[in-house]
């Protein structure tokens, strides 16, 4: 849990026999208008809310919730986080958000077997990720929030609505569970995954700057190698077909 740059902090994952997603907050705490992204799995939203409060942010400060992308171990406490925080408004990708707000869960759980044991395991009901989605995004967006501008960039593969935050001018890249550090990829065998999706979505950031690669588990990179994810999409490319 740690400021990692002038308006982006960082709350670990805590991951349990399921990873939970790490959670950024973006936004200058002044601005009154504060996003989370992702929140993380089932039965972690206190832990988040607590990690919250830790960072000396109000709850009321923080304004929405941007997804990016909605399987379990994102936004499986999102219940939780918004109970915290009642006006939370809820963004994510057209494509995931189409699923949510039809209580299609196949997004969400990714495949049946682990619908069924995770659905056992949190007392998880059939119609628990029936949401509306206060704001659909495309990709191409580019926000104005909390003092700061973050561009949307819709990179499926991993999932089919996942999006990536990037922020031009501090070269900061939060790409969900699409690119890791140790020049790791997310799994594409889920439903509403592609490899040659991924590869392209890959190719995409690799035309980006980045200093800072802020991605959903394991290590957060704060002095990102030049083409890193380059050549994380050329070492991939081979089993991407
Ligand atoms: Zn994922
Ligand atoms: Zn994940």
């Amino acid at each position: 849990m740690a400021k990692v740059n002038e308006g982006v902090f960082f709350i670990q994952g805590q991951d349990e026999f399921i990873p939970d997603s790490h959670v950024y907050v973006l936004g200058d705490p002044a601005s009154n208008d504060l996003s989370l992204v992702d929140c993380g799995l089932t039965g972690k939203g206190n832990y988040k809310i607590q990690s919250i409060k830790k960072l000396g942010i109000e709850l009321e400060a923080v304004k929405r919730v941007i997804m990016t992308h909605t399987h379990l171990d994102h936004i499986g406490c999102i219940s939780e986080i918004r109970k915290a925080i009642p006006g939370a408004e809820l963004w994510v990708h057209r494509l995931e958000a189409e699923l949510l707000e039809k209580g299609d869960d196949r997004g969400v759980y990714g495949m049946n077997e682990f619908k069924g044991m995770c659905q056992m395991q949190y007392g998880l009901k059939s119609d628990a990720f029936r949401f509306t989605v206060d704001k659909k995004l495309e990709g191409g967006e580019s926000l104005d929030i909390g003092g700061m501008k973050w561009e949307v960039i819709h990179i499926p593969g991993h999932s089919m609505g996942g999006i990536a935050l990037y922020h031009s001018s501090l070269k900061i890249l939060i790409p969900g569970d699409v690119v890791y550090a140790d020049y790791a990829i997310g799994r594409f065998d889920l439903y509403g995954a592609n490899a040659d999706q991924l590869k392209k979505s890959l190719y995409r950031l690799a035309d980006l700057e980045i200093d800072m690669l802020l991605p959903g588990h394991n290590q957060i990179v704060t002095a990102v190698p030049a083409d890193y994810v380059r050549k994380t999409a050329q070492m991939w490319e081979p089993y991407l077909v």
